[in-house]
C-alpha cells in the first residue's frame, strides 16, 4: 500500500483562513525532533503528502483545523505528528497526573482522537505507536467489545498522552472513572462524515461538551471525506472561529 504521490501531486488543494501557517515542502522543515524525525524516517515517508504539507504546520501553530481529503491521502500522520511533537516539547506542562477517587485511578490524555470503527482506531494506535518509537509517549486505545474492556483499562496504567477511542466505549470508560479529558490539549475528529453517519453525533458532542477544556483551551482538527451542512455545523461548534480549511481534490457535500 502507500501513497501514489504521482496521483496526488497533481490534484487541487483549497486552503482557506486568515493568516494560514505557511506549507512544509519537506517533513525537514517541519521543525520535528530527533526522536520524530527519525520515526517518521523509519517509517519510509520521504515526503509529505499534500494534506500533510498544509495539516502539519497548521497544527504545529495550534490553528484548528477543517480539512477534507480522501481516503488514502496520509491524514493520520497529518495530525498525529504534529500532537506527537508538541506533547514532546511540552514536557510536564502538557501532561496531567493521575488521580486516585474511591479506589479508582483516573488518567487524563493530553490528545484525544474519535474514530468511527474499531477497525479505523486499530490502524491509527498502530501508526500513533510507530511515531512515538523510543520517546517517553504513551498510547492507548478503547473500542466496544465485552472481551476487550479489562485489557484496555489495564493498558491504561502505563499512562496515556495519546487515546484513540470509538466514542460509545470512552464515554463508558469515562463513567467509569478510568479516564477524564480535562487535561485534554487536542482533540481529532477522524472521519468525522462516518461518525455521523453511523448516529455518534449525540456521543461526540457529550464527550466534547463534558469535562474536556472549551475550545478556546484546546487544539480541535476534524477530518471528513466531505463537508455537508452536519458536518458543517459540528465545526462551527467545535472549532475556533480562525480555524483552517483545507480541501484536498474534489470535496463532495
Ligand atoms: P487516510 O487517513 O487519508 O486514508 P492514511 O493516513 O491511512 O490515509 O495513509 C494511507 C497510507 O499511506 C498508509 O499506509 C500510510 O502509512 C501511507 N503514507 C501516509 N503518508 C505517507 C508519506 N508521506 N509517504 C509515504 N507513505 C505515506
Ligand atoms: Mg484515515
Amino acid at each position: 500500500s502507500g501513497i501514489n504521490f504521482d496521483k496526488y501531486e497533481n490534484i487541487p488543494v483549497e486552503v482557506s483562513g486568515d493568516s494560514v501557517p505557511a506549507a512544509i515542502e519537506n517533513f525537514s522543515d517541519a521543525g520535528f525532533g530527533p526522536a520524530v524525525m527519525e520515526n517518521v524516517t523509519r517509517s519510509g515517508y520521504t515526503k509529505p503528502t499534500p494534506v500533510q504539507k498544509h495539516s502539519i504546520p497548521t497544527l504545529l501553530f495550534n490553528r484548528d483545523l477543517m480539512s477534507c481529503a480522501q481516503t488514502g491521502s496520509g491524514k493520520t500522520a497529518a495530525f498525529l505528528l504534529p500532537i506527537i511533537q508538541h506533547i514532546m516539547a511540552g514536557g510536564p506542562d502538557m501532561i496531567k497526573t493521575p488521580t486516585f477517587n474511591n479506589g479508582r485511578r483516573t488518567y487524563y490524555p493530553s490528545a484525544l482522537v474519535l474514530s468511527p470503527t474499531r477497525e479505523l482506531a486499530i490502524q491509527i494506535h498502530k501508526e500513533a505507536a510507530k511515531f512515538s518509537y523510543k520517546t517517553n509517549l504513551q498510547t492507548a486505545i478503547l473500542y466496544g467489545g465485552r472481551e476487550n474492556y479489562r485489557d484496555q483499562v489495564n493498558r491504561l496504567r502505563s499512562g496515556v498522552h495519546i487515546l484513540i477511542a470509538t466514542p460509545g466505549r470512552l464515554i463508558d470508560i469515562i463513567e467509569q472513572g478510568f479516564i477524564g479529558l480535562s487535561g485534554c490539549r487536542y482533540l481529532v475528529l477522524d472521519e468525522a462524515d462516518r461518525m455521523l453517519d453511523m448516529g455518534f453525533e449525540p456521543q461526540i458532542r457529550k464527550i466534547v461538551g463534558q469535562g474536556m477544556p472549551p475550545k478556546t483551551a484546546r487544539t480541535t482538527a476534524m477530518f471528513s471525506a466531505t463537508f455537508p451542512k452536519e458536518i458543517q455545523l459540528l465545526a462551527k461548534d467545535f472549532l475556533k472561529e480562525n480555524y483552517v480549511f483545507l480541501a484536498v481534490g474534489r470535496v463532495g457535500s
